[in-house]
């Protein structure tokens, strides 16, 4: 079956159409990033602004590229939360609209199992599907909003076993980068600056939670901000690559030693890693430089906000028979599980 993905959660306006939840057909983004860079930040009303503008033709797009029609779509899936409201329901009216004016089924996914299903999808012209992540199966999820560690038992069956206490690690990486001067989103940017610098250079706290499967990195982020300000007042120029460097590596440290711990606790065949944050290099070598579990890592172009991925996660909502009506409505703050 082919399910056409859209999402608009935040500040992506984004199409795809995936084919039985795996083969990617066409992905399309387009990123308000330039936008809201001004504004440090995503501007909810200009989010929304945007997506109406854009969605249309997105939608066209995706598509086109898949040398496909409306009607050769089986099943609409668009990201119903969680997200900015105003965002949210630009995706979900058009989906509504198609549904009605074609006669398909809608289904409204969970970004954040979107996130997750990413790991599932594989370029349509491949000369075979690389096999599929293993059950049970430990998910670490990474993003802009979220840090969770989720032990999926199979298909649509998620056990959150812990998420951060305050910052998501993307979150983290943004603020760090704004009290360091470099551009929004700070992820990309910090990651570029610690290519220069030495991770030894400071040594920042690794909050460790022992005994919960939670994460905390609202201390890491005063500790770099309590170094800036001590090098500021002592009139020093600040050393950015090796304060980038070494806040990245206190970020990696404490993703990597807890997922493998909770791996090796629920005897987990496969970790997955999934969201914005696991597009940063550091986090995906540590990842994959070990050969205790075999990990999963999509690829940079899926690890932030696309439709493939929610099209992909639709499809195993679709082939389970689950179907929305069409008063469907936004939940912002849908949690997973
Ligand atoms: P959520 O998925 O929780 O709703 P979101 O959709 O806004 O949040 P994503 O698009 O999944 O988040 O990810 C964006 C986040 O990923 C940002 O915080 C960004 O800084 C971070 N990010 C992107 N690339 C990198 C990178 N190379 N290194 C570190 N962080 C990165
Ligand atoms: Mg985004
Ligand atoms: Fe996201």
């Amino acid at each position: 079956a082919r399910v056409l993905g859209i999402e608009t959660s935040c500040d992506e306006t984004a199409a795809a159409v995936v084919e039985n939840g795996r083969a990617l057909l066409s992905s399309v983004v387009a990123s308000q990033v330039d936008i809201h860079a001004q504004y440090g930040g995503v501007f909810p009303e200009v989010a929304s602004r945007q997506h109406i503008q854009t969605i249309y033709a997105i939608v066209d797009e995706a598509l086109q590229r898949a040398h496909l029609g409306l009607s050769d779509i089986d099943a609409i899936a668009v990201t119903r939360g969680p997200g900015l409201a105003g965002s949210l329901v630009i995706g979900v009216n058009l989906a509504k609209g198609l549904a009605i004016a074609q006669n398909l089924p809608l289904i409204g996914v969970n970004h954040l199992e979107g996130h997750i299903y990413s790991a599932w999808l594989y370029p349509a012209d491949a000369p075979s599907p690389p096999q599929p992540p293993e059950f049970p199966l430990l998910a670490l999820l990474v993003s802009g909003g979220h840090t969770e560690l989720i032990l999926i038992h199979q298909h649509l069956e998620y056990q959150r076993l812990g998420g951060t206490l305050d910052d998501a690690a993307g979150e983290a990486f943004d603020k760090v980068a704004r009290l360091l001067g470099l551009p929004y989103p700070g992820g990309p940017s910090i990651q570029k600056a610690a290519q220069d610098g030495n991770p030894q250079a400071f040594t920042f706290p690794r909050a460790r939670l022992e005994g919960t499967w939670n994460f905390s990195f609202s201390g890491l982020k005063t500790a770099v901000l309590r170094t800036v300000r001590d090098l500021e007042s002592r009139g020093r120029n600040l050393p950015i690559a090796d304060l980038a460097a070494s806040f990245q590596v206190a970020v990696v440290e404490i993703l990597v030693q807890k997922t493998f711990h909770a791996a090796k606790v629920y005897q987990a065949k496969a970790i997955l890693v999934a969201g914005g944050v696991s597009a940063n290099e550091a986090l995906r070598n540590a990842f994959l430089s070990q050969r205790e579990f075999p990990v999963h890592i999509p690829p940079l172009s899926l690890c932030t906000d696309n439709a493939a991925m929610i099209a992909a996660a639709g499809y195993f909502h679709y082939i389970a028979g689950e179907r929305h009506p069409l008063n469907l409505d936004v939940l912002p703050n849908w949690t997973l599980s």
